[in-house]
């Protein structure tokens, strides 16, 4: 007997609900990929992405063929390859993971189309809860995270599995070959599981607590990339982390619940992608050569500019400077946050229709933040999580040569640095405005 695993966004051996059912559903296992056109189509394949999703697909099908199977790539509609890969090998049953964007659900329903009751959908598989399973009364989804994270500490949770050790799969089965790498960011991570599980190795989580904001120290787990692909589970990582205990482990668990959090408001409201979770007066100006100088790094600003360096440079960011640099975007500049949300979507290596958009949604006070009216200094944000500018002067090199803090202020030393957008005694009033707003 035989039985198709389609790998969508778990890209992973070790407890992959989707390998592991569809290993004990027969004796022969096809494990699919489908590069599918659409993606692209949708703008969704980045440069960064696709070269990291090369890696993942690398890294699969070597542990792959380390248990006697092997990766079967095809490209196409998703749907329609893995029925065909079902029908040449006579496969009883196709097995995919519980999808949480539109574009995952309408793959679903295609795929239910053409195998009816051969299509297994497993749940758990990309989040630690899956979408719906703890709910308010009466209501389909949390919209507050504190009391979603009560409920979601409280909530039965999915025994994690091991990565399966021998598997096979039937000869003569056709792919095409893996994906090579595209033009990305200078300093990508590496993709994969055999990555993922390296990095969560040599990462501190005891010192996470006490690190995470703090720009320079570099402290969070950078296992985002992982997790957007799969690459790790968010239920073992919790699991783990809970086994370990400890303030950090707490704290990082708690961040996956913001994660499983943005995935269940997505599930249940797929507007969110593009549309105000919480509708606002139609307030945002645009002007280009403002949203050109924040992408470029040049606002004047260095932490702000230092953000989006780094993230056109290792396609990743901090989780504090994307929170500055958003709300510098939101409520400096008062620009429409689908414009950064945009740009940060076309370099992200982890770049992920819930969490970005919905935390974009969350900075610009149109998303699920009790306090949207909250707005942040960039200078005071500089001044308290880069307090001796070393984060600055890591990403902004002609500002170097500034000593301490000084290097937040450049127009007060560096005369040929970018004035600032805004001039830092209209600051105030720009905050205001934006705090006003209802
Ligand atoms: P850690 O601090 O080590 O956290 C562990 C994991 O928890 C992360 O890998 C991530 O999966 C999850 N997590 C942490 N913070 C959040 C959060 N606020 N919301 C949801 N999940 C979280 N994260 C993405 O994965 N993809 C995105 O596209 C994305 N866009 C963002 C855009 C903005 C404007 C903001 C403010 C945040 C965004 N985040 C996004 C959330 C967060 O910044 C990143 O997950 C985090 O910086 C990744 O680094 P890390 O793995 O070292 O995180």
């Amino acid at each position: 007997t035989v039985s198709v695993a389609l790998f969508t966004q778990d890209l992973r051996l070790h407890d992959n609900p989707v390998l592991h059912a569809a290993a004990r559903a027969a004796d022969q296992v096809v494990p699919l990929f489908v590069l599918d056109p659409a993606v692209e189509a949708a703008g969704f394949g980045a440069p960064n992405r696709q070269a990291f999703l090369a890696d993942c697909l690398a890294d699969l099908d070597e542990s792959l063929r380390r248990t006697g199977a092997r990766l079967v790539v095809r490209h196409g509609d998703p749907a329609e390859q893995a029925a065909k890969v079902a029908a040449e090998t006579d496969a009883d049953s196709v097995h995919v993971a519980a999808g949480v964007s539109a574009f995952a659900r309408r793959r679903e329903n295609r795929l239910r189309e053409r195998l009816g009751g051969r299509l297994h959908v497993h749940d758990a598989v990309l989040t630690v809860l899956p979408p719906g399973q703890v709910t308010p009364a009466g209501r389909d989804h949390y919209a507050v995270f504190t009391p979603y994270h009560r409920a979601w500490q409280q909530a039965p949770r999915r025994s994690v599995h091991g990565a399966p050790r021998k598997l096979s799969t039937p000869d003569g089965v056709g792919g095409e070959a893996l994906p090579t790498a595209t033009a990305a960011s200078p300093a990508l991570p590496p993709g994969g599981e055999s990555a993922a599980r390296e990095q969560w190795r040599r990462w501190d989580v005891d010192a996470y607590a006490d690190l995470h904001d703090a720009l320079a120290a570099d402290g969070t787990s950078r296992l985002s990339p992982y997790l957007h692909f799969g690459c790790l589970s968010a239920g073992e990582l919790a699991a783990r982390a809970l086994e370990r205990g400890g303030e950090g482990a707490e704290a990082f668990v708690r961040q996956l619940a913001w994660r499983d959090f943005h995935h269940q408001l997505l599930a249940a409201r797929p507007r969110a992608a593009h549309h105000d979770y919480r509708s606002r007066e139609d307030h945002w100006h645009h002007d280009e050569r403002e949203a050109r100088a924040w992408r470029e790094g040049r606002t004047g600003y260095p932490i702000v500019d230092a953000g989006m360096r780094q993230l056109a440079h290792e396609g990743w960011m901090h989780n504090r400077a994307r929170l500055l640099t958003a709300s510098f975007l939101t409520k400096t500049l008062h620009h429409d946050w689908r414009t950064g949300a945009a740009h940060f979507l076309a370099l992200l290596v982890d770049g992920d229709l819930a969490n970005n958009q919905l935390n974009w949604q969350w900075v610009a006070g149109t998303g699920t933040d009790t306090r949207p009216n909250r707005v942040l200094n960039p200078l005071r944000q500089a001044d308290r999580y880069d307090p001796d500018g070393a984060y600055v002067r890591r990403w902004i090199p002609e500002l170097a040569h500034l000593p301490g803090p000084s290097v937040h202020r450049p127009w007060l030393l560096a005369p040929d640095y970018p004035a600032p957008l805004v001039a830092p005694e209209d600051l105030n009033t720009r905050l205001r405005a934006a705090r006003s707003l209802d």
